[in-house]
């Protein structure tokens, strides 16, 4: 659990995990421990988005889930070990 953050921007974004849309995760004793995520629905509205792709046999590759790993906050630049260690 991050108890400070570097800036609102990022704040605001990591309160949106799971959440349909770009968020920013956190996840501690990890090789990449904040990820920009982006999600086509809530998270817990994937399953059934996929059985409905299934059930209706939707030829495309469709990815609900992406994710890229970041080490610096996309807003103010602070490297993100910092907040992971809470030294800010
Ligand atoms: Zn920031």
């Amino acid at each position: 659990m991050i108890n400070k953050f570097c800036c609102r921007g990022f704040e605001s974004w990591h309160e949106k995990r799971g959440k349909k849309g770009f968020s920013i995760e956190s996840h501690n004793n990890s090789l990449a421990p904040f990820k920009i995520v982006g999600l086509a629905v809530d998270r817990e509205e994937q399953s059934g988005l996929l059985k409905s792709v299934v059930r209706n046999k939707v030829k495309y590759d469709i990815r609900v889930e992406m994710e890229a790993p970041i080490s610096y906050c996309p807003w103010c630049g602070t490297p993100l070990v910092e907040i992971e260690a809470n030294e800010l």
